[in-house]
């Protein structure tokens, strides 16, 4: 997901690069490409004329620093703004630890992604020490329990279910048996229909009357755009939601939900979901989605989930390599074999600056990452160490080594340079301590 905003914005930056100074004429042009780059990514119009506002505000009234080139300048001011925009920092979520089992009551409409999000926190919450227990609050749906209860299984948290269509008794009863079974977490999955309907905001009202949840979450569909908006717009009159929970950002979703969310309903988006499988769940930071947003990559997330799942000792091997600038065809090789152990690939790729440049698309699904392999296994180990020593004869010789054309191979080659230039400027700006901001 936005790629396209992050195409166009990177464009407009590109164009305000060999410009000297920042004045009314060359902003104007910059934000009247900003503000078709956010309507196209299907950006709530007040937000999106708000949001143009702000930035030209800010530009206009900046200090001139002579180190700083007024495009890098935007990039900070937009960087900082699309931050402010989603929120800011991330909020975590709010468990009472006075109160024994903590209840946290997820709503949102059918076919969100609401059952695969409890099962998802479930695990979460047990990996930091917690003791779930999740709820089938959905009790018109037999599917959506014997779903639920799959999902347990799967997370091995266990799930508790009545036989009697009666929500509130289901939610009132769970909690017992929490109490009972000494579970300190209740996750409380309601029922959802396929649109707002009364029926559904009358029963989710009165659970959160008799349940008092320490938590309500929302949890919506990036991939309905506006109409998640309006739909979260809904459930906050109602509810008065604590949180919202973004799903479905793995896919082709263009952005706009994510950034409209926060400023529409003023509620934090606390998590994003980004696959199916119950791993695929990270917390949401604005920033970091911010500097994703702009093409950055996030390497922060990056190397936080590589830390969770992998090879601690090769991760810290890793990072280092990448502070010293050591990193070579060796190493991403290994990482791509270590990515493969990881959730969703494309949530991952698209954290990894360059990388989603490097994957077409179209073979993320299938982890198309065969013939970059190809290509690096039929290098001899100097050439790993150091790409540079690969000249036209070599090029040949690993193109036919892996059953791939000599473009493919000067592909490889020429995305991984840039890569690791990216890698670089990175590292360095996060060691002076200064925002993430490409140098042109
Ligand atoms: P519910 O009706 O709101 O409980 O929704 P479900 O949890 O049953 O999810 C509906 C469908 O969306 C299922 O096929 C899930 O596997 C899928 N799904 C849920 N979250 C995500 C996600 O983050 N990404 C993708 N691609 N699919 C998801």
């Amino acid at each position: 997901m936005f790629d396209n905003l992050s195409d166009k914005l990177e464009a407009t930056f590109k164009k305000l690069a060999g410009q000297a100074t920042i004045n009314e004429v060359n902003i104007g042009i910059a934000m009247r490409d900003i503000k078709r780059a956010l309507l196209g990514a299907d950006v709530n119009y007040k937000v999106t004329k708000k949001f143009v506002e702000d930035v030209r505000e800010k530009a206009l009234g900046e200090q001139v620093v002579k180190s700083v080139s007024p495009a890098q300048m935007i990039v900070k001011i937009v960087s900082d703004e699309l931050t402010e925009l989603m929120g800011g920092e991330n909020k975590p979520l709010n468990l009472a630890t006075n109160k024994l089992p903590a209840v946290i009551m997820v709503a949102g409409l059918q076919g969100s992604g609401k059952t695969t999000f409890c099962a998802k926190l479930a695990k979460r919450l047990k990996k930091n020490g917690k003791h779930p227990l999740l709820v089938a609050a959905d009790v018109y749906r037999p599917a959506a329990i014997a779903q639920l209860k799959t999902m347990g299984d799967q997370v091995d948290v266990p799930v508790f279910s009545i036989d009697a269509q009666d929500a509130l008794k289901a939610a009132l009863d769970g909690v017992d048996e929490a109490r009972k079974i000494g579970c300190d977490v209740v996750i409380v999955d309601t029922a959802g229909r396929l649109q707002v309907d009364e029926g559904m905001m009358a029963e989710a009202e009165s659970l959160k009357k008799q349940l008092s949840p320490d938590e309500i979450l929302f949890v919506v569909d990036a991939m309905i755009g506006q109409e998640a908006v309006n739909t979260a717009k809904v459930f906050n009159e109602r509810l008065d939601f604590d949180g919202v929970v973004l799903t479905k950002l793995d896919g082709d979703a263009r952005g706009g939900a994510a950034l409209s969310i926060k400023h529409v309903v003023d509620k934090p988006i606390k998590f994003m979901s980004v696959g199916e499988k119950v791993d695929d769940l990270d917390l949401f930071y604005p920033d970091r989605m911010a500097q994703r947003i702009l093409g950055m990559g996030d390497i922060v997330s990056f190397v936080e989930k590589a830390q969770e799942t992998l090879d601690l000792e090769k991760t810290r091997t890793m990072q280092t390599r990448l502070m010293k600038n050591e990193f070579d065809l060796n190493d991403f090789f290994d990482q791509l074999q270590q990515l493969k152990k990881m959730g969703s690939i494309q949530g991952l790729v698209e954290m990894v600056p360059g990388l989603n440049k490097m994957i077409p698309k179209q073979d993320l699904d299938g982890l198309d990452f065969k013939p970059i392999e190809a290509i690096i296994c039929s290098m001899t180990k100097a050439e790993r160490q150091a790409p540079e020593i690969i000249n036209g004869s070599r090029r040949m010789r690993i193109a036919s080594g892996s059953g791939t054309k000599v473009q493919d191979v000067n592909m490889l080659l020429k995305q991984f340079k840039e890569m690791k230039k990216m890698m670089s400027s990175v590292t360095k700006m996060t060691k002076s301590g200064r925002k993430i901001m490409p140098q042109n």
